[in-house]
């Protein structure tokens, strides 16, 4: 063979290897409007690795949407809300309902899956939010709790033909967690996926930490904390987003089970765990179960977190110290 022909293959593998030849990587971000929020998902690979992998996450979450959102007909919790006998529901819906009915024994019954019939009482996410009176709530939480629901391999039965299933607390955790396993399977190594501020983070920004800024609950635009971290998810449940006032009294979204009125001791909670559908079903598990039983309940799981109470106070559990110290 002449050796110019067999110097050709080095030549090439050389020219492969000079900077500029491949495609270097680069912050890569898109947003879409899912599960009722703006998702912004960030991407650090090269920008041909990264549009593809972003586009096939989004596919993923509104998937996830189309099988849990009680508003979306025919979806897992729609059929499971309309049926009074026992229903199918997918892989990954039964997955969630498994975690979340943990969680609602876990918590002696501050999460609950089985809350829509309140909710819808409530209205408060709609353009007619009402306070309801004693006795509608009564009914709307007549049979419900942790044994409301029971599943068995893909079936799902419910203890009461009408009862309302609502993954509200849990199912936008578990998206995230969707949407990073399919980046990762895609290949990307660093990537933030954020749901209107619930993160759920894969490795870190390529060089440093993520830098994850918290919202005060009272001060709306500004910080309760900033974190650095890699490789977790952090989701917060607050009273600031989805809430009516009257009479001065502001009445939100997160609902204590045992008076089927929205809880009162705190303002917000984040939680950081290495799962973003454990992460969003705890902060909202501890929001209902207030300061004292909430900062336990954490531990229980080894999550970190930041809770403000009623009050104002901010509370932080042992391993996230450092990181809020100095705000
Ligand atoms: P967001 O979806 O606003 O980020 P959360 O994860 O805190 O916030 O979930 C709030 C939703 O959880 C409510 O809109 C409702 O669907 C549901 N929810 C309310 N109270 C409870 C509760 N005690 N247990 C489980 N889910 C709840
Ligand atoms: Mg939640």
């Amino acid at each position: 063979m002449p050796t110019c022909l067999r110097i050709l293959p080095a030549l090439l593998l050389v020219l492969l290897m000079l900077p500029g030849c491949e495609e270097r990587p680069q912050f890569v971000s898109r947003s879409q409007l899912l599960m009722g929020t703006v998702v912004d998902i960030v991407v650090n690979a090269s920008p041909d690795l990264a549009g593809p992998a972003i586009d096939a996450a989004f596919a993923e979450m509104r998937r996830v949407e189309n099988q849990m959102s009680s508003h979306i007909e025919q979806s897992d919790v729609w059929r499971l809300s309309h049926s009074s006998g026992p229903v199918e529901v997918s892989a990954e819906t039964s997955e969630v309902l498994r975690l979340g009915l943990a969680v609602a024994r876990q918590s002696g019954g501050a999460f609950d899956l089985s809350l829509g019939g309140l909710k819808q009482l409530w209205g408060i996410e709609t353009a007619t939010p009402r306070i309801p009176g004693d006795e509608d709530i009564r009914a709307a939480l007549q049979g419900i709790g942790p044994d409301a629901l029971r599943i068995e391999g893909q079936t799902v039965f419910k203890q009461q033909s009408d009862l309302q299933v609502d993954l509200g607390g849990i199912a936008k955790g578990f998206a995230l967690d969707r949407a990073v396993a399919v980046l990762r399977q895609a290949g990307v190594r660093h990537a933030s996926v954020n749901a209107g501020g619930d993160l759920r983070l894969l490795g870190d920004r390529g060089d440093r930490p993520w830098r994850i800024g918290i919202q005060h609950p009272r001060r709306s635009g500004e910080l309760l904390a900033t974190l650095e971290l890699a490789e977790t998810a952090v989701v917060t449940s607050g009273d600031y987003e989805r809430y009516f006032e009257r009479d001065g009294v502001r009445y939100h979204h997160l609902f204590d089970p045992q008076t089927g009125r929205p809880a009162r001791d705190c303002q917000s909670v984040t939680v950081v765990a290495d799962g973003a559908m454990l992460a969003d079903a705890l902060a909202t598990a501890v929001f209902v179960l207030g300061p004292e039983r909430g900062m336990a309940f954490l531990q229980q799981f080894e999550a970190e977190g930041i809770l403000v109470t009623a009050s104002g106070e901010v509370l932080v559990t042992p391993g996230l110290q450092q990181q809020v110290a100095g705000q």
